[in-house]
């Protein structure tokens, strides 16, 4: 059964009054996290931010049935990248977001994720400052914590690691950022790493040449917490690249001793007990 739009919003409402959340005022802009894949990671002041708005501009990994929320009238604007197409240029979007705010409405900007994790929501923010528009920042769950959380693998385990680096495998030109490969190598036993896939041979490389065993686990997560569609593969770094070839956009890289807890700890693939499902 489908719920009425206007029931969805008046559920944020009841939610935003029930937690005492803050007034979205017009002129602000929210910059918020709708968490990895889905729908019910995002946070209760997430859900309220897009019952409230007055126009959402949301990137292409934020959960569509999100939008459902939105009151009758707001504007969604998709400012992610689209097959084929360019998207919104960084420049352009802050524009947006500063003219509309300058124009007395509500602007929510939503992103997937954490919009401070690799999502160039401090980008945003410093134009917001710049001009003088007030923000909020809302934080979304991380693909990284998230979404690992959801293929099994904690991201940080005593046993394992107590130290967990998260990367971009996408530096600004598109190539694989210039790193201290040595420090990375032999700084963190967990490395997680977003943007991946492109560059995945490369960094095995890096990381083998820098002492890391060609046998360390790893795992890719495609479409992490995107219910049915979520894949693990789980490999060996030597195997790395392979693995990438097969493994569909949006992915995460995860290497590290924690990858192998994912043979106890995968809730997710797991089956209930007979009785009781
Ligand atoms: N701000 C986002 C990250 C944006 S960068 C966050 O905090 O999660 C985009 C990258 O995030 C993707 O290339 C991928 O590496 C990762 N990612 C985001 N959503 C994902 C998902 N559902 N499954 C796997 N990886 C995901």
């Amino acid at each position: 059964m489908k719920t009425e739009a206007t029931e969805l919003r008046t559920a944020a409402q009841l939610l935003a009054e029930a937690l005492d959340l803050p007034e979205f005022s017009p002129g602000w802009v929210w910059l918020a996290g709708a968490g990895p894949g889905d729908p019910g990671l995002i946070t209760a002041l997430g859900l309220h931010a897009i019952a409230a708005a007055d126009v959402v501009l949301y990137d292409a990994l934020v959960n569509p049935t999100l939008l459902n929320f939105m009151q009758a009238g707001a504007e969604a604007i998709f400012a992610g990248k689209r097959r084929g197409q360019p998207s919104i240029r960084q420049d352009e979007l802050s524009g947006i977001l500063i003219a509309r705010a300058k124009a007395g409405q509500r602007v929510l900007r939503l992103k997937g994720g954490d919009p401070f994790v690799f999502g160039r929501g401090g980008e945003e923010a410093l134009a917001l400052a710049g001009a003088g528009v007030p923000f909020r920042i809302v934080p979304g769950i991380t693909a990284g914590i998230g979404g690992l959380a959801y293929a099994g693998i904690p991201v940080t385990h005593r046993d394992t690691n107590h130290v967990a680096s998260f990367i971009t495998g996408h530096g600004i030109d598109g190539k694989l950022p210039e790193l201290n490969w040595q420090a990375v190598a032999k700084g963190s036993p967990t490395l997680v790493f977003y943007m991946a896939l492109a560059h995945a041979e490369e960094i095995a490389n890096k990381l083998m040449a820098a002492g890391r065993s060609p046998d360390e686990p790893a795992a890719l997560v495609s479409d992490a917490t995107s219910g049915e569609s979520q894949r693990v593969q789980v490999t060996r770094l030597a195997d790395l690249a392979v693995a990438a070839k097969a493994c569909k956009a949006p992915a995460l890289l995860v290497i590290g001793d924690n990858v192998t807890l994912r043979e106890k700890l995968d809730w997710f693939g797991a089956t209930a007990p007979s009785g009781f499902a």
